[in-house]
């Protein structure tokens, strides 16, 4: 197993932001050391050629140069305007500087062996044929770079011969240099900066993450050792924390609900199970020292006696059904079903108590209605549903029994009675395992509280729809929605 340090949201976030700072700086130092260096040469490439070439185009015209002297002037002062990184000059091909007038070879921004290389390239392009018309681009060294243009022939001074003029560009790039060194000062601050922040963030987020999570495991505790009293809602500082809290609140109730109701229900069972056993121990004295020759009395007292036993072998039947069907150890055995005789063989085998107790059981069942289904756990859905009915039914002891084919393909079968019904507020919990309406109803048929339970887990098990409709003092419906085959 990995060490939960490792595993730990603080250890997570802060290896995710260095990760992420490393990876920003990494990328920004690339760029800055070798891209752009080559991004920032190529720019300036570009940029000398349209200089070049539009200072060319102003320029052709204006030969000899003495007699256009202002213009040019003010030409080239709107160009030096737009880059100060070039310089211009006028040239004659012997080197004299026709514009600006006077000795330039000593200057910074001028070699006499950069003009000369440059020069000779332009005449060697020329005569390769290459268009070079607008002049051309020479490097004269990393960081610097010219640029010549023909621009026409003059007479140069006094009586001399022609000469050719050039257009000659000078064009250093050693500022890009300097900034560059400038920015990668700043760029170790910023890093620096970017893993100091990386490290404050990490910790800060961190620290806003994991204490509503140790808070709210704190609670949990709490309340996994059975004290329901605990809040899980605090003042998270974001959604999902909160939407938690609302869930594990809400799973607290439940569970404190489900709590209660065991407790309760352990008293109904122990109470259920002592009951019978009492009645047993006080009749089979009985007969031993009262009745035994009594052949009347002993009869009755036996009776209760069998009962009685029958009483707690249905209870503990019916716990054993529950948690059977609860563990999926029994699992369902689907077939092809008649639902409509089998809805009439159920219902006779309450045969006895119509007969015997004035019981009407109405019949609304239409035929040739089929399901698939588990027959024998099918059969305890109806029968309890019934049975039910028959306990919980008014003074007329009527109960309608109805199956019949409604929309979407299916069957609804309802079984109604005419009792108090079930108050809204009770009509979730009655599904609850062991749950009895708090008052004592006679019935006759004896109940053991998890009928419903039963009747849920087995149609939940079969994925069939079912509720309940009830409405206080005239009575209720418990239907179940069978898909038609
Ligand atoms: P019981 O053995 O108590 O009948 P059930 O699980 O079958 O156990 O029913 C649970 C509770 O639901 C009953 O105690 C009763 O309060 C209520 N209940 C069930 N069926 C009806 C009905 N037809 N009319 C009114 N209340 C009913």
């Amino acid at each position: 197993m990995k060490s939960n340090r490792f595993h730990s949201v603080n250890f997570i976030l802060w290896m995710s932001f260095m990760l992420f700072a490393a990876f920003i700086i990494l990328i920004t130092w690339v760029f800055q050391t070798s891209l752009l260096k080559v991004f920032m040469s190529k720019e300036a490439e570009a940029e000398l050629d349209s200089i070049g070439s539009a200072a060319y185009s102003e320029l052709k015209d204006k030969i000899p140069v003495e007699n256009y002297e202002e213009q040019i002037s003010y030409c080239i002062e709107r160009f030096k305007g737009k880059n100060v990184a070039a310089t211009f000059f006028i040239l004659s091909d012997s080197g004299e500087s026709l514009f600006p007038e006077g000795p330039v070879f000593n200057s910074v921004a001028f070699s006499e062996e950069g003009f000369r290389k440059a020069v000779n390239e332009l005449k060697a392009a020329m005569s390769r044929g290459d268009n070079v018309e607008y002049g051309k681009r020479v490097r004269l060294g990393e960081n610097h770079l010219a640029y010549v243009a023909l621009l026409g022939v003059a007479s140069g001074s006094d009586q001399a011969a022609p000469q050719q003029t050039y257009l000659y560009i000078d064009y250093s790039i050693e500022m890009l240099n300097a900034a560059m060194g400038t920015m990668r000062v700043q760029m170790i601050m910023i890093s620096i900066i970017v893993i100091f922040l990386a490290l404050v963030i990490s910790a800060l987020l961190s620290i806003k993450l994991t204490r509503p999570i140790t808070q709210i495991t704190r609670a949990a505790k709490q309340m996994a050792a059975g004290d329901f009293s605990v809040n899980f809602k605090g003042e998270y500082s974001y959604a999902e924390m909160d939407a938690l809290a609302e869930t594990l609140d809400y799973a607290k109730d439940e569970i404190g609900k489900s709590d209660q109701l065991q407790k309760e229900v352990l008293a109904n069972v122990t109470h259920d199970l002592k009951t019978p056993l009492t009645m047993i121990k006080a009749y089979a004295s009985m007969i031993q020292e009262i009745s035994g020759d009594n052949p009347e009395k002993r009869a009755k007292h036996t009776q209760v006696i069998i009962d009685e036993s029958d009483r707690l072998t249905s209870l503990v039947n019916d716990i054993l059904n529950l948690s059977k069907i609860r563990s999926g150890m029994d699992s369902l055995k689907l077939e092809m079903l008649n639902l409509s005789e089998f809805v009439h063989t159920v219902i006779e085998r309450f045969d006895y108590l119509v007969e015997a107790n004035d019981y009407t059981i109405e019949r609304n069942i239409e035929d040739e209605l089929y399901t698939e289904a588990d027959v024998d756990k099918l059969e305890q859905v109806v029968y309890n549903l019934i049975g039910n009915a028959v306990n919980y039914t008014g003074e007329d002891k009527r109960i309608t029994v109805s199956l019949k084919r409604i929309e979407g393909g299916s069957i609804r079968l309802s079984v109604t009675d005419t009792g108090k019904g079930i108050p809204p507020e009770e009509i979730k919990t009655i599904w609850d395992r062991y749950y009895r309406s708090s008052e004592t109803h006679k019935r006759p048929i004896k109940g053991t509280g998890l009928g419903l339970s039963i009747v849920k887990t087995i149609l939940e098990k079969h994925g069939f729809d079912f509720g309940a409709e009830s409405e206080v003092g005239k009575g209720s419906t418990f239907y179940v929605i069978f898909p038609e085959k």
